[in-house]
């Protein structure tokens, strides 16, 4: 595999983990990462799942840090998707790092989620699933074409109490109120680089990560001005450049409305984190498991 990346990339690379680790990270991009998914409660139990596994001659691994995933080991994506389980929505495709940002949002039942940048929806889905369909969910997305995936997928998956709206969050009433934020942020996508695709570096250029840190600041600002006081917001990214994460989050911090609530995540997978530059935030490095994901969690004061 070719392993080389712009050299816009690899200074921003350098300057955020120095060369040894920029030179780790750039090996974490693998060619082929493991297949990992969720069991959808709202239409499945994990024992169905599993028999379903057994009955296709599936090899799996379950995770200790979510009782509803699955590493699967001898078969790819595709093969899944000839399940019936796959196609009645009793499971879900997701990756192991996508799956954290729902599970820091203490969510219950009783509460009020907005999901800010939610297609394709397996972070809308998955707080469905987690509040049993009890919590009001309103599923933001900007993109007419993927609301529209993501209006099947709530509908495949039976999250019935979501509520999608066509709508750039930037331009939310600002009288709204949510106890909890999911902003899921558009990103640059560093975290998750395919160095195999030719097409990678049409679409990942410096230009993308300014534009989107513009759109990231702007969307956290609103985010946290519809957040009632006292309520949690999750900030992620599959982004590991400091300037689309801690950089947005200091900035935030400055205002002295907010304050990071420290997460961390114990787990027996060959989880890697990266340094970064504030304390209580997560930015995990890709590797055969995971995704270069950055998580944090921020309460409004
Ligand atoms: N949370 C999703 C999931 O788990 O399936 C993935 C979200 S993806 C990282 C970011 C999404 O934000 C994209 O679908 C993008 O179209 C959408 N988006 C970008 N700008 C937006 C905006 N201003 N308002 C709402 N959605 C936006």
């Amino acid at each position: 595999m070719n392993k080389t990346v712009p050299e816009f990339f690899l200074n921003r690379l350098n300057e955020a983990y120095g060369e040894n680790l920029s030179n780790k990270i750039i090996d974490g991009y693998v060619s082929s990462r493991k297949v990992t998914l969720r069991v959808n409660t709202l239409k499945a139990t994990k024992e169905e799942v599993i028999k379903a596994f057994n009955d296709n001659n599936i090899i799996y691994q379950e995770v200790d840090f979510y009782n509803d995933a699955f590493i699967i080991d001898n078969v790819k994506e595709n093969d899944l998707w000839k399940l019936d389980i796959y196609n009645e929505g009793k499971i879900y495709l997701q990756s192991l790092s996508s799956m954290l940002p729902p599970l820091f949002l203490d969510i219950d039942e009783s509460s009020h989620i907005l999901d800010m940048a939610a297609a394709p929806g397996g972070k809308t889905t998955q707080m469905a699933a987690l509040t049993s369909n009890k919590a009001c969910i309103t599923a933001c997305e900007l993109n007419p074409l993927r609301a529209e995936k993501l209006k099947h997928n709530v509908e495949k998956l039976g999250a019935t109490r979501t509520n999608v709206m066509v709508k750039d969050a930037r331009q939310l009433d600002e009288f709204m109120r949510f106890n909890k934020i999911l902003l899921d942020a558009p990103c640059s996508g560093s975290g998750t680089l395919d160095l195999t695709n030719e097409k990678t570096f049409i679409y990942f250029t410096d230009k993308l990560i300014e534009k989107s840190t513009k759109a990231q600041l702007a969307l956290i600002k609103k985010g946290l001005q519809i957040l009632s006081k006292g309520g949690t917001m999750i900030y992620s990214t599959c982004s590991i450049l400091p300037s689309e994460n801690e950089e947005i989050l200091k900035q935030i911090l400055k205002t002295g409305k907010v304050k990071i609530e420290p997460i961390e995540i114990k787990t027996s997978l060959p989880l890697e984190l990266l340094p970064t530059t504030l304390e209580g935030v997560i930015c995990v490095k890709p590797n055969e498991y995971f995704e270069g994901f950055f998580v944090s969690k921020l309460i409004k004061l």
